[in-house]
């Protein structure tokens, strides 16, 4: 494994060399190279995510889709793809759910990590692992779910100065890495000086390939994530070590880096490509219209000793102020498939 600190070594060579390198630059290698090196997730990691939080998120997020799937006519092809599944805790909640409900399609898994491809094996007999999206069987409907996927792809920025848009780029002086603002960009926003515009082509591409592949191939995707409904400027760019916030701008790749997701600019790719969407809608009303107050009920009683944690992630999971509104659930369809329920 490499040592801390490498990277860092490797993208000031990388400066010195070459000049400053865009933030979505230094965000690609960093991230690639943090998960690359370790399974960051849960209370000894740096942050926790939904399915950790608890079974009932994975669950929930497979009985949705499996109840899609059902109206659509129960397709026997179809196939389970998510996107940066992690330690793979929601896929398997999410089939062990959904066998119940009659569905056992074969499990696609879009992971470039291989620590993490590694933990999903654990969880999951018999996946496939993909490295892009693109990758996917194009012959069958797909039935995906993206769960803190696409924050952690990155961004680009561009800085509003002296009348016009630069490029945010990082350069690296006196042992530290430095913004600056780049070349000129024609951006057709407007802007005052200060302001901050991210983009992220890569969130964008990859909604775009979801959304083409549900039109052509059929099925429904729920992408959850953090992140704002409607586009707006902003530097969002943050960095999470140890459950805590820090510098995004030291230690590349040892600090996780996530960007607010713009949920407009995701329902727009997917739309153009032919998907049909639905939402964004706060992540606590659609497990509460999913009926998360009755499954933490039924878990409850199955394990009494347990009612006071399993009402706790209950909360986590739907609070307003906990997770249940900043996180937001975007749907896609195929156009000829049933709504998709609680939109
Ligand atoms: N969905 C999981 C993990 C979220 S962390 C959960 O909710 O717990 C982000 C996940 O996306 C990790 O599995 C990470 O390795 C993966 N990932 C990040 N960037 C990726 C990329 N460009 N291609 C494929 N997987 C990526």
């Amino acid at each position: 494994m490499p040592e801390p600190g490498r990277l860092a070594e490797r993208l000031a060579r990388r400066i010195g060399a070459e000049g400053p390198i865009s933030v979505e630059a230094y965000m690609a290698e960093a991230n690639a190279h943090y998960y690359a090196t370790r399974d960051p997730l849960g209370a000894a990691g740096d942050f926790v995510t939904a399915p950790e939080v608890s079974q009932m998120f994975g669950e929930l997020a497979g009985l949705w889709l499996a109840d899609l799937w059902s109206r659509a006519g129960r397709p026997a092809n179809a196939r389970f793809v998510e996107l940066g599944p992690g330690r793979g805790t929601l896929a398997a909640d999410a089939l062990r759910a959904r066998g119940a409900a009659g569905l056992q399609p074969p499990v696609h898994l879009v992971e470039t990590s291989p620590v993490l491809r590694e933990a999903q094996a654990k969880r999951v007999a018999d996946a496939e692992w993909h490295d892009r999206i693109e990758d996917l069987p194009n012959d069958a409907p797909l039935l995906v779910i993206a769960n803190e996927f696409f924050d952690a792809l990155p961004v680009r920025q561009f800085v509003h100065k002296s009348g016009s848009w630069h490029e945010r780029m990082v350069s690296f002086e006196n042992d530290r890495f430095v913004l600056q603002a780049g070349t000129p960009a024609r951006l057709p926003v407007p802007g005052s000086e200060g302001d901050i515009l991210e983009t992220s082509p890569a969130a964008e591409a990859a909604a775009r390939t979801i959304g083409a592949r549900l039109a052509a191939q059929g099925g429904a995707a729920a992408i959850i994530d953090y992140g704002h409904g409607r586009s707006g400027p902003g530097d969002t760019l943050q960095a999470v070590k140890g459950h805590a916030f820090a510098d995004p701008w030291s230690e590349p790749g040892e600090r996780d880096l996530t960007a607010h997701v713009d949920f407009t600019a995701l329902a727009g790719a997917a739309a153009a490509a032919g998907a049909r969407v639905f939402g964004p809608i706060p992540q606590g009303i659609w497990l509460t219209a999913l009926g998360i107050d009755r499954r933490a009920s039924a878990l409850a009683q199955t394990a009494p000793s347990r009612t006071g944690e399993i009402e706790a992630a209950r909360h986590r999971l739907t609070a307003p102020d906990q997770m249940g509104k900043l996180f937001k659930v975007l749907a896609l369809t195929a156009p000829h498939w049933p709504l998709p329920a609680a939109f």
